[in-house]
């Protein structure tokens, strides 16, 4: 199996020096992560090169070199690199995604490229592309570009991953191309974000702009499972733990050292861009400053801004911004020995880098806004042999959530940052060490590499489960086997379920209510010679009899609960019903909280609702709520049930499996079909005997022997039973 990757940028940038073309990797964390795949997997990258190469002999000959290197190289010319990347890859996606909407470029043209331009890559890709390849598209650029391979290759496994964050629904909405934005990302069966928060805000735009739920972050597409995961990004630990002895030799770096033993080191190093929330840390740097006299001449910030996007209007303001708040606050503060603030404009060697994250007392990491911060994490790492260094980090980079042992600060109040600043340059050494090496294991563990395996792992799984679903799927030649055993069997026991099964979930109680195509169904298949039809429901006995009572069929109702055999209802004697006034006021403690939530009370089960409300809501009700259900059922002999949007208790030793056997085990049977979609009919499928035709409809994994995919499906295939006999 081959990798094929796909980023805007190949990992490399072509230089031209008289003539001839000089080739320079770049070792960025990704490429670091992927070359270490275990497994020998072959991996192809596909991307820009970086430059714009208009002579078509000298794309041929790039073309060549690249292809040496696993290299396929896409070509942009001016315009794509002006409308697909400066314009709705950065002035629109990228903005937007960080929550400056003020900055947002809203233009169909920007679009237009951005389509066409994905088109390009996947044009690339479907060049070199073979059935058992394997792909992974990476980030905002290349949004499109899942669901564009995906229709040339249906059943291609594609991984997505998106370096940014996923902003919160109320914001995403806003964009025009939302749907189609989401509907590209969906082409593919994984798609990986840094953060939880960031897999939510995506999970709740599907679901309120493309329709499609998840259940625990598996959606249905089509016929396809789409998994949703965290995969936060870790970094090339020993490169910034260890780094080679002969980094230091540079000027830079001897002279950092020199300034460090003078003063309180504290740096700041970003990219020129304004979710890096850079102004507001100098004017917190300052408000500590005039805060705290006594520090005045014993500290310094040490500022690296990286120059980035440099024609884009809005980065050259904030260039002026930065340069004139730094001006300002050092002629206003410094002395003829103490310029409070060393401020470059500029990248740094991997040296300069190296040392200043390991002579920093303190690092100030606070962007607005931030997939995840690469820098936080690096800057850690180089303290693996000082233990000394304090990083304050902003709630808002992705890094938080796992270097929770920094101070967090929120980047718009310059009141925690300045106090955050005296807390970190007090703290004594034993609690600096501690919070370090807290942080420096878990970087170890999740480094780079570890986050690239999991991510391949957990795609190959995924594959594995997609042909698992492959191979259940109910063919046309499965059903001439199926329909064939039907016609010669003599003895046919067939159980069905009803919600999920034979009708679809619907809010409006009305609509679940058996239908006139549905009764006419029924009513043919009991009357076929020999079958024998049971209704095998978790629904209570009064609707059921209600419903499909006038059928002369066989019916087991709250999970085995009740029986309906020859035309009588019959209880399971070994339920009990006191335990309900034990828990009633709890679940109905629960519709209170919850609007739209409901109960519905059967004679042995009492079931809580959810399908009227948010999904995400009722979900973190049903958390909350099976602590205190754990609690009350722990010695009333109780089962939780978990259904599709349902939680039910009752009575434990019950389920449809036991009620299954009430007709399974009643005598021989020539062809016996067990139909359902949820877990509670997983118990079915396995109490029927080992010979029959089971049916799951749905992907979800399951031990039936078969799968479809909707209520459709099954009404059809029962129909052509029908017309068997
Ligand atoms: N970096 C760099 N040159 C510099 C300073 C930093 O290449 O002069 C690197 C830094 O080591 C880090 C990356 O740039 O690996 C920045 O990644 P991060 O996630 O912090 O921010 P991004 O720029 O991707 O928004």
């Amino acid at each position: 199996m081959r990798l094929i990757i796909i980023s805007n940028r190949l990992p490399l940038t072509i230089n031209k020096r008289q003539g001839e073309l000089i080739y320079h990797p770049s070792a960025g964390g990704l490429a670091t992560g992927l070359a270490s795949l275990e497994g020998n997997m072959e991996s192809i990258w596909v991307g820009w090169p970086g430059k714009e190469i208009k002579d078509e002999w000298e794309q041929e000959s790039i073309r060549n070199d690249l292809k040496e290197r696993q290299l396929v190289p896409v070509f942009l010319n001016k315009k794509d690199i002006k409308l697909y990347y400066e314009g709705f890859s950065n002035k629109t996606i990228w903005p937007h995604f960080h929550y400056f909407t003020q900055y947002t470029t809203y233009r169909d043209r920007y679009w237009e490229a951005y389509s066409r331009v994905n088109q390009k890559f996947a044009d690339a890709v479907l060049d070199i592309l073979e059935e058992d390849d394997m792909v992974w598209v990476h980030d905002y650029q290349l949004m499109l570009l899942p669901s564009m391979i995906r229709q040339a290759f249906p059943k291609i496994s594609i991984g997505f991953f998106l370096h940014i964050p996923f902003p919160s629904y109320e914001i995403f909405r806003v964009l025009p191309w939302r749907k189609e934005i989401l509907d590209g990302v969906l082409g593919a069966d994984q798609i990986g974000f840094h953060t939880f928060g960031y897999m939510r805000h995506f999970l709740s735009a599907v679901y309120r702009i493309s329709g499609h739920e998840h259940h625990f972050g598996k959606l249905t597409i089509d016929n396809r499972v789409v998994s949703v995961d965290v995969f936060p990004m870790g970094i090339n630990y020993q490169k910034y733990a260890q780094p080679e002895l002969d980094i230091y030799k540079d000027d830079g770096s001897i002279k950092i050292k020199q300034l460090a033993k003078e003063t309180k080191l504290v740096i700041s190093i970003d990219r020129l861009d304004y979710t890096k929330g850079i102004p507001q840390r100098l004017k917190a740097f300052e408000h500590f400053i005039s805060k705290n006299p006594q520090y005045h001449g014993k500290v310094n910030l040490v500022m690296v801004v990286v120059p980035s996007r440099a024609n884009v209007d809005q980065y050259k303001e904030l260039k002026e911004e930065v340069d004139t708040l730094a001006g300002r606050i050092n002629s206003t503060y410094g002395t003829f020995d103490w310029v409070p603030i060393r401020y470059f404009y500029r990248s740094l060697n991997f040296g300069e880098l190296i040392t200043l994250y390991e002579q920093a007392d303190i690092a100030m990491i606070t962007p607005l806004r931030d997939g995840m911060n690469l820098v936080a994490k690096e800057f850690i790492a180089c303290k693996e042999k000082s233990k000394k260094g304090v990083l304050i980090l902003s709630e808002m980079a992705g890094a938080a959530n796992e270097l929770t042992e920094a101070l967090i600060v929120n980047p718009q109040d310059r009141n925690d940052m300045a106090q955050n600043l005296v807390i970190a340059l007090e703290m004594n050494e034993k609690e600096q060490c501690w919070r370090l090496e807290q942080m420096q294991d878990k970087l170890k563990n999740y480094d780079v590499k570890h986050w690239a395996a999991t991510f391949i792992k957990e795609q190959v799984s995924l594959m594995e489960l997609q042909k698992h679903n492959d191979a259940k799927r109910f063919t046309a030649n499965d059903y001439q086997t199926l329909s064939t055993a039907f016609a010669a069997a003599d003895q046919k026991l067939l159980l069905l379920d009803y919600d999920g099964t034979l009708m679809n979930f619907h809010p409006d109680p009305q609509a679940v209510v058996p239908d006139e195509s549905l009764l006419v169904l029924l009513q043919k298949l009991i009357t076929i010679k020999g079958l024998k039809v049971v209704l095998n429901s978790g629904r209570d006995k009064q609707t059921l009899e209600e419903w499909l009572g006038h059928l002369d069929m066989d019916m087991a109702a709250e999970h085995g609960v009740w029986i309906k055999e020859n035309n009588e209802w019959r209880r399971n004697p070994n339920v009990s019903s006191e335990w309900k006034s034990k828990i009633r006021p709890v679940i109905k403690e629960l519709v209170e909280r919850t609007p739209g939530s409901f109960i519905e009370e059967k004679d042995f089960s009492i079931a809580w609702h959810y399908r009227r409300i948010d999904k995400d809501l009722g979900e973190k009700r049903v958390r909350e709520f099976r602590d205190v259900l754990m609690y009350l059922t722990a010695n009333l002999d109780l089962q939780v049930l978990e259904g599709s949007k349902v939680v039910e208790i009752k009575n434990a030793g019950v389920n449809k499996g036991k009620a299954t056997l009430n007709w399974s085990n009643a005598q021989e049977w020539d062809f016996a079909m067990a139909i359902g979609d949820d877990r509670t009919d997983e118990d079915t499928f396995e109490a029927m005997p080992k010979d029959a035709f089971t049916v799951k409809v749905g992907l979800e994994k399951t031990n039936a022997r078969y799968q479809v995919l909707s209520v459709e499906d099954i009404r059809k295939l029962l129909i052509d039973l029908t017309n068997i006999s």
